[in-house]
């Protein structure tokens, strides 16, 4: 990808000796936001990447999202011996390498982390958010983002098949974490037939719980249904699966959920609706950013319930201009990034 980021920085944590990697892609809405991952990766470039990329995402997520703050993402790296005492000091390492970006980077949880954790990072630095109720926060943001992915389904189901009731459509849900298995719970109760899948088979009795119907994981991409919802990690649409795909509509929370921006062309031409996921998984971050503001949660249910009027306009725009939606939603959040034009005196 290329390297437009404001800051990237490596460091490594005093107390663990492991890398934690923060990347600022953009402050120039305000204040980077994007939550610490905490994963296993090959190698540190690997976790360098993976920062890189999602920070650029979470630029675009709100930019899109209309919120005044800039993109950010941290990551840190598990080398798979962490026992809780290690956990915690990796925490505070982490806690450290936020302090030191001096509110320029605000942290949260993600993938690997919790609100819980935060409390701890909050130990080393006022630049967290994301924190439990109980402290004043927002809590786990992952059912905002499932309410904001439901309501990109209902917008996706709508452009394409006319109706936004998901009631009786079939949606294949992969990776059923914290966003995912409260997907699948809002899609069981609408009345959709929902199969989901994960590679942690002990996520089967939750998925079920939930109301769906258990699938293996290796091809649930390629399965035929209305909407394929990815909700584990970046990359679920790749270049050996995308010809293969069978729904209708893409949609789901991951991140980056193509491998590659051109596959959005690929999937256009093949007539497969692909939801930006920067715009369907802005639930949390719409959630988060309240918690700076005092807002009331139904203020915030309302403005993650936005997400169907947002995508369905960007769909819109996409027609009108004979382009990808990904592309359309791009040109969104660059017109919000784009300095205003100097008027001569
Ligand atoms: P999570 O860690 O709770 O869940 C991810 C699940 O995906 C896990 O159960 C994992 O076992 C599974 N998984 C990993 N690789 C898989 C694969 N190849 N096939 C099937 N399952 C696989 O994470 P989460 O918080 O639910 O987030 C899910 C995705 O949504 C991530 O990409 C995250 O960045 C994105 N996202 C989350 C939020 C949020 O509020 N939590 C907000 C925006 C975006």
């Amino acid at each position: 990808m290329a390297l437009e980021h404001e800051e990237l920085h490596v460091r490594r944590g005093e107390r663990t000796g492991l890398y934690v990697v923060v990347a600022v892609h953009s402050t120039a809405l305000g204040p980077a936001l994007g939550g610490a991952r905490l994963w296993r990766y090959e190698t540190p470039g690997d976790a360098v990447s993976d920062a890189l990329r999602l920070s650029a995402a979470m630029t675009l997520k709100a930019a899109a999202a209309g919120l005044d703050l800039g993109g950010g993402k941290c990551v840190v790296c598990d080398d798979g011996e962490l026992d809780a005492v290690r956990r915690r000091d990796l925490l505070l390492d982490l806690g450290d390498a936020v302090e030191s970006l001096e509110g320029r980077y605000i942290t949260a949880e993600d993938v690997g982390t919790s609100p819980e954790d935060m409390v701890v990072v909050a130990e080393r630095t006022a630049h967290v958010t994301g924190l439990p109720i109980d402290r004043g926060g927002c809590g786990d943001p992952s059912p905002l983002t499932a309410r904001g992915v439901e309501a990109a389904i209902r917008a996706s189901l709508a452009w394409r098949e006319g109706d936004a009731d998901p009631a009786g459509r079939r949606v294949v849900v992969i990776g059923v974490g914290h966003v995912g298995v409260d997907l699948a719970a809002r899609l069981s109760r609408a009345g959709a037939e929902v199969l989901a899948t994960d590679v942690d088979p002990a996520k089967r009795e939750a998925a079920e719980a939930a109301g769906a119907r258990w699938v293996e994981p290796g091809s649930a991409a390629e399965l035929d249904c209305d909407v394929l919802a990815p909700c584990a990690l970046g990359g679920a649409v790749d270049t050996r699966n995308a010809g293969r795909l069978r729904a209708g509509i893409v949609c789901g929370s991951a991140n980056n959920v193509l491998a590659d921006d051109s596959l959005a062309d690929d999937l256009d031409q093949r007539g497969i609706l692909n939801a930006p996921d920067f715009i369907a998984n802005a639930g949390g971050l719409i959630g988060i950013a309240a918690e700076r503001h005092d807002s009331t949660p139904a203020q915030v249910s309302a403005a993650v319930d936005e997400i169907e009027g947002v995508l369905g306009g960007i769909y819109e725009r996409a027609a009108a201009a004979g382009t990808t939606p990904l592309a359309a939603a791009r040109e969104i959040a660059a017109e919000r990034l784009r300095p205003p034009a100097r008027v001569a005196a």
